[in-house]
């Protein structure tokens, strides 16, 4: 069969070798005869790699000793939710930073809990005036999600004048770049789009703000009775977490962060020098705020669209339509996403572009 490239935003592309290795050890988990979608939760053979998957996080993201590292059911809307609840307790208001769909609707989700003062950062595919953004003293936090998924736009950094615990959903662009985990209160990242699959995300969360629960928290969810539990209080999704353990053994064997930070700038940079240079297709989001994870793109001519996608998918170029509110196409890059599936991408709109002009 020939390699198909997977361009779907999430669940998204897996390495082949981790999916290889997934394979091969399907009967027999780390010797001992059992397939690790069967394995006790409590034996100590998933006990040894849970722990030593924390520390493989820790080393990879440079992460202090004053964080905890948490695996906890559910995606990144069940935290949606979450966040606002365990960090509510003593004060009743949150800045939300809305950049795009993710945080928008993260906003929406947490009105129930807390009250927000939103700012829009970005409109129209560019940042606003920074002089507008309006920061509360006294809020809990500051939310805010550095890659919009569905907008195309990355916003890595921005100004904290009261030191107010920043929270950032990380789902589509964690491991894509060195990040500071110092400048952060809570880090946290569903699984399907840089750390394998389904099921649970990673929540990487500042000692301090462990107590900070309100009394409605459900049990499962409460960040300090999982950090007690080491993420065992009820069953951990165990298959999803051993898939998170081969992601990281092969981001190290690659190089780590450092290795897919180069990357994931060499396979955006060509398909924006691309898009931006022909007369066929279009990105219309502001060069300083382009993800480098997800790149939306518009055919000029849109009645093109399906035709685009048909053909695409025939050259085994799959998933790349747009999202429907964002509508077009888009083409996720993440780290399992390799140089030649971009090059194949180019080819291929270069080629459509010609037989369609
Ligand atoms: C995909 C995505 C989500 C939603 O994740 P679920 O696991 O479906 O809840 C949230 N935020 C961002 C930035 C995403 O890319």
């Amino acid at each position: 069969m020939a390699r198909l490239f997977n361009f779907n935003p999430g669940p998204a592309m897996l390495p082949h070798s981790v999916l290889l290795r997934a394979q091969a050890e399907m009967l027999n988990f780390n010797q001992t005869a059992i397939s690790p979608l069967e394995i006790g939760h409590r034996s100590s053979a998933f006990q040894n790699m849970l722990s030593s998957l924390q520390d493989k996080i820790k080393k990879i993201m440079n992460i202090p000793n004053n964080y905890s590292i948490l695996f906890l059911p559910g995606g990144a809307q069940a935290l949606f939710s979450i966040i606002p609840m365990n960090l509510g307790k003593k004060k009743s208001t949150a800045d939300y930073f809305i950049s795009g769909s993710w945080s928008e609707l993260a906003s929406k989700f947490a009105q129930r809990y807390i009250q927000i003062n939103n700012n829009h950062i970005i409109e129209q595919h560019k940042l606003t005036n920074k002089n507008t953004w309006n920061y509360n003293k006294e809020a809990a936090y500051i939310y805010y999600c550095p890659n919009e998924t569905i907008n195309g736009v990355e916003l890595i950094e921005f100004d904290n004048p009261y030191n107010v615990p920043v929270v950032a959903d990380f789902t589509s662009s964690i491991l894509m770049y060195k990040l500071d985990v110092e400048k952060f209160g809570i880090i946290f990242a569903s699984a399907q789009k840089n750390l394998g699959i389904s099921g649970i995300s990673l929540v990487i969360i500042r000692n301090d703000l462990l107590d900070q629960a309100m009394e409605i928290t459900p049990e499962i969810f409460n960040f300090k009775v999982q950090q007690e539990n080491d993420s065992c209080k009820n069953t951990i999704p165990v298959y999803p977490v051993y898939i998170m353990d081969l992601m990281m053994d092969w981001i190290q064997e690659n190089g780590g962060v450092e290795y897919f930070a180069k990357q994931s700038l060499i396979k955006s940079g060509m398909l924006y020098d691309y898009i931006d240079n022909s007369q066929f297709y279009v990105n219309g989001v502001d060069k300083s705020i382009r993800s480098r994870a997800n790149i939306p793109f518009d055919i000029i001519n849109n009645n093109l669209n399906d035709h685009f996608l048909t053909k695409a998918q025939e050259k085994g170029l799959l998933n790349l339509k747009g999202h429907k509110l964002a509508g077009g196409m888009r083409a996720s890059l993440y780290n399992a996403m390799p140089v030649n599936g971009v090059e194949a991408l180019i080819l291929f709109m270069q080629q459509f572009a010609r037989e369609n002009t």
